[in-house]
């Protein structure tokens, strides 16, 4: 290796078994992020004995790791909790030789091959490949208040936080499945919950929306939304809120606050180098491929619709899959060139048909 500054791990260093890498002192394949898409893809390149290491980023586990119960992944009739899929998932990664670095990757060199890999550990790892498995992060409400009371009675994570609420009052803001899923949760420990949505009418999946107008603790307000958070001695004790289809203003006495309004892709690593859409998410064809070859996505980086924990396992998987196909070329002897935008996109059926 060549062309790098200070540090540079290679596979070697830390791989165990057969030596299937080029260059000993470049990685095969770095896969980022340690959410369901990211261990997949640790379990199947693994299995393909690419020897791949995984950087967890900041958020171990990505947002299933926040999840009280999960019910709809399959393999698990009887449900389990977000942490325990997560060491699931990872010690059947590292079963088959993933190794899982506990860091965050601050830069991605994308304009030369091999890539490189940088950390806010102060690791630069050369690689033939990565997979971005970044996931998504919770959306703000970007109100009067919001940032302030963050922690003092603002929630993002029901699951961490519904316990300090015991025999309290609080809202939910949203109208999805996690709103839907994180007020049943509050349930346990508030004494009244209230979901604000902004329209008359859950986006949530019908079975969620059942449970939540059968739960007595819950009540539903219709076409609300917050203007703004107020707090007292670092503590919330109201909310501001406007009526969508009146104008009409409001105020709610509550202790807290635990908004679930959707998802932002985690990009920041991504912007400038990456071809992304109107919302921030990697655009990939059906192959996983990123617009540089040898760069390949899974997972709610690169998926705005699904968001499911099975669909990102599935994705993780064809990232992989994919990252696999990569490395058996670079072995025939691929020269890559970065310039050269891989993907390749079927026609809309609209044009098609019409
Ligand atoms: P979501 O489906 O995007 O729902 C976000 C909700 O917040 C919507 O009801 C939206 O209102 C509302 N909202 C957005 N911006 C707002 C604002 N500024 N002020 C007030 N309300 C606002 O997000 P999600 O519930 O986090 O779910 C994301 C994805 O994960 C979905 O695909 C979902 O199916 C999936 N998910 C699945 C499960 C499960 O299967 N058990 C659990 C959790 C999440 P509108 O409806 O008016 O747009």
């Amino acid at each position: 290796m060549s062309a790098t500054n200070g540090n540079v791990n290679g596979a070697s260093a830390n791989g165990a078994g057969h030596n299937t890498n080029i260059d000993e002192n470049i990685e095969n394949v770095i896969i980022i992020g340690s959410g369901p898409a990211g261990f997949t893809a640790g379990l199947y390149t693994a299995r393909a004995n690419l020897k791949p290491l995984l950087i967890t980023g900041n958020e171990y586990g990505g947002q299933v790791s926040i999840t009280y119960d999960i019910e709809n992944y399959p393999g698990f009739p009887e449900s389990l909790s977000g942490p325990d899929l997560v060491e699931k998932f990872k010690a059947q990664a590292e079963k088959f030789g993933t190794r899982v670095e506990f860091d965050y990757v601050n830069e991605i060199v994308t304009d030369r091959h091999p890539f490189l890999v940088r950390t806010e550990g102060g690791q630069e790892y050369a690689t033939q490949s990565i997979i971005l498995a970044t996931g998504a992060r919770p959306k703000y409400l970007e109100i009067p208040g919001e940032r302030e009371m963050a922690g003092k009675g603002v929630s993002y994570c029901a699951t961490c936080d519904g316990f300090f609420f015991r025999g309290k009052d609080v809202l939910v803001i949203g109208g999805g499945d996690s709103a839907c899923e994180e007020a049943l949760f509050l349930t346990r420990f508030a004494s009244r919950v209230r979901m604000l949505h902004r329209r008359d009418s859950f986006r949530a999946s019908k079975i969620l929306q059942e449970r939540v107008f059968s739960e007595p603790k819950i009540e539903v307000v219709w076409n609300t939304v917050l203007t703004e958070i107020v707090g007292e001695n670092g503590n919330v004790n109201s909310v501001k809120t406007q009526n969508t289809v009146t104008g009409e203003a409001g105020e709610l006495i509550t202790d807290g606050v635990f908004i679930f309004v959707g998802h932002l892709p985690n990009n920041q690593l991504l912007q400038g180098k990456f071809e992304l859409d109107e919302d921030g998410h990697l655009i990939t064809d059906r192959k996983m491929r990123t617009n540089i070859p040898g760069i390949f996505a899974g997972g709610e980086i690169m998926d705005k619709v699904f968001k499911q924990v099975a669909t990102s396992v599935g994705q993780g998987c064809a990232a992989a899959m994919q990252a696999t196909k990569f490395m058996e070329e670079i072995h025939a002897g691929l020269q890559v060139d970065v310039t050269q935008d891989p993907r390749e996109f079927e026609r809309p059926l609209a044009k098609v048909y019409a």
